[in-house]
């Protein structure tokens, strides 16, 4: 391929120091080159504040010092791009449909024109590429403008609870939501952010009753449902549950 230029200059590296890991990748509009490279972090002043994190679905994110961080995928602009995507995919398996002039014995279809050549379907196929794209962006600033919020408070420790991801995902209504909200890479950004700057990143015990615990006197509520919005205790504390749930992260015993 020989020398290619690139967009953005790469970073310098001290003499006899080289990239590693070098990839290339595609989105669907742009290439990307991506290399590692090592640095040292600058030390951080840090507060004696601790953090607990409780994700959901109803919200991203519910940290215990108050802050709600909301679920980009009930925002307005998703929504629209969601509706847009549904369409164009419909509208791309009807043109399919209409390039079919028959089927195979093994019920393969047989296109009027290969797929490959046909203008309209890749155009709509590009199209496609594009709002998917368009929606993981907006996807993945959320999640670094959440975790970049929660992370610069500079707290000494955060704690977040184990995701038993596997779980809810088996609950098909649960799935949809928690694959989008792409809880993992949020977790994944908070843990690499707390390591740049020093922070303690403590993932709880899976049994952990986060939610189930009084944050106030640490009475075991076993009943609670998950259509419980609002955690209410003999001991007089109510608040909302995930807020709880976050105080007892926050709270965990190491
Ligand atoms: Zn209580």
């Amino acid at each position: 391929m020989g020398v290619v230029k690139t967009y953005k200059t790469l970073p310098k590296l001290p003499r006899g120091e080289k990239y590693s890991n070098p990839r290339i990748s595609y989105d669907g509009r742009n290439w990307f080159l991506s290399v590692g490279y090592e640095i040292e972090y600058e030390k951080v002043e840090l507060t004696d504040e601790k953090l607990g994190i409780d994700v959901g679905v109803k919200e991203l994110a519910v940290v215990s010092n108050g802050k709600f961080y909301k679920n980009v995928n009930k925002t307005k602009e998703v929504k629209r791009l969601e509706q847009k995507l549904k369409r164009e995919q419909k509208q791309l398996s009807r043109k399919i449909e209409a390039n079919i002039i028959g089927h195979t014995k093994n019920r393969k279809p047989i296109y009027k024109t290969p797929l490959k050549d046909t203008k309209n379907i890749q155009k709509q196929n590009a199209e496609i590429r594009q709002l998917h794209k368009k929606l993981t962006d907006i996807r993945t600033n959320h999640l670094h403008q959440c975790s970049n919020e929660i992370v610069k408070t500079k707290p000494s420790r955060i704690v977040m609870e184990c995701l038993n991801i596997k779980g809810m995902m088996k609950n098909k209504h649960l799935s949809k939501a928690i694959a989008k909200q792409k809880l993992y890479e949020f977790k994944r950004q908070i843990q690499y952010k707390c390591q740049k700057y020093g922070i303690e990143f403590i993932e709880a015990d899976k049994w952990f009753p986060s939610s189930k615990t009084c944050s106030c006197c640490g009475q075991i509520k076993s009943d609670l449902k998950l259509k419980d919005r609002l955690y209410v205790c003999s001991c007089g504390l109510e608040l909302d549950r995930d807020l709880n749930a976050s105080i007892n992260l926050e709270n965990y015993p190491i």
